[in-house]
């Protein structure tokens, strides 16, 4: 569950508010799609919902974590919570492909062959089982955001989270990556948070849309299309 109570950010040494007053709730196994022009405040609510940024007012409850007053210590337990999917896919080049899904578990000390066996499984749900010893510059674009995808699920995060994920895709692909998030919320059960501005995308999708201009919410519904130029979401 994740919810925004009147949520205000401010950036260090700026007069303007990149969020006011944002609030929104969504609920575990949701398919969430925070859409809005540039400089509408998307990729803040991905840095405040990643606790890469401090909150300036209000709270944000997410996934059992107040990341307005959550400890230092606390943050890599509340990350393992959320997956993070990059518009650049930021797979390590030097590491094969089962090397970087290998790699999130090793370093939170999971057992050698547990490890394996996950990496195999979701190789699997991704389509990509039989790329496991291939490395990234090997793939294509789309595979690689198929493996960036693979690796945010690795330790089973109650929420993925995919900042602009077709932005480097075709359209083709893209739709493909969509429909990959779709059947990881169908089948697993994840929460899945998509930002982006591709229109097109979301209206093909039929999903929930939080529309956001200017740092504020401007509509919130469920399916359908949206319109940049009526806000409100009309
Ligand atoms: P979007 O992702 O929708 O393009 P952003 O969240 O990046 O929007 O930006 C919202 C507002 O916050 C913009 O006015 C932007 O200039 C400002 N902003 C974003 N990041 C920073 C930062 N690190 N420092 C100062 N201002 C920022």
């Amino acid at each position: 569950m994740i919810e925004f109570r009147s949520v205000s950010k401010q950036y260090k040494g700026t007069k303007d508010y990149a969020l006011q007053d944002i609030s929104f709730h969504i609920q575990d196994g949701e398919f969430v799609f925070l859409v809005g022009p540039s400089g509408s405040g998307k990729s803040t609510i991905v840095k405040l919902l990643s606790a890469e940024e401090p909150i300036t007012e209000g709270t944000i409850l997410s996934n059992d974590f107040d990341l307005g007053s959550i400890r230092k210590q606390q943050v890599p337990f509340y990350r393992r919570t959320m997956g993070v999917v990059y518009q650049d896919f930021r797979l390590v080049r030097s590491r094969t492909v089962g090397g970087n899904l290998a790699f999130v578990m090793r370093v939170i000390g999971i057992d050698p062959w547990f490890i394996n066996d996950r990496v195999d499984e979701v190789l699997e749900l991704v389509g990509l089982s039989d790329k496991k010893n291939r490395y990234p510059e090997e793939l294509s674009g789309g595979e690689q955001q198929r493996v960036a995808i693979a690796r945010a699920l690795m330790n089973r995060p109650k929420v993925v989270l995919a900042d602009e994920p077709t932005g480097n895709l075709d359209p083709k692909l893209s739709m493909e990556i969509m429909q990959l998030f779709e059947q990881v919320n169908r089948e697993i059960g994840t929460t899945v948070i998509v930002v982006t501005h591709e229109k097109n995308l979301v209206d093909q999708m039929d999903k929930r849309v939080i529309y956001l201009n200017a740092g504020r919410v401007m509509g919130d519904r469920l399916g359908g299309s949206y319109s940049y130029s009526m806000p409100g979401g009309e």
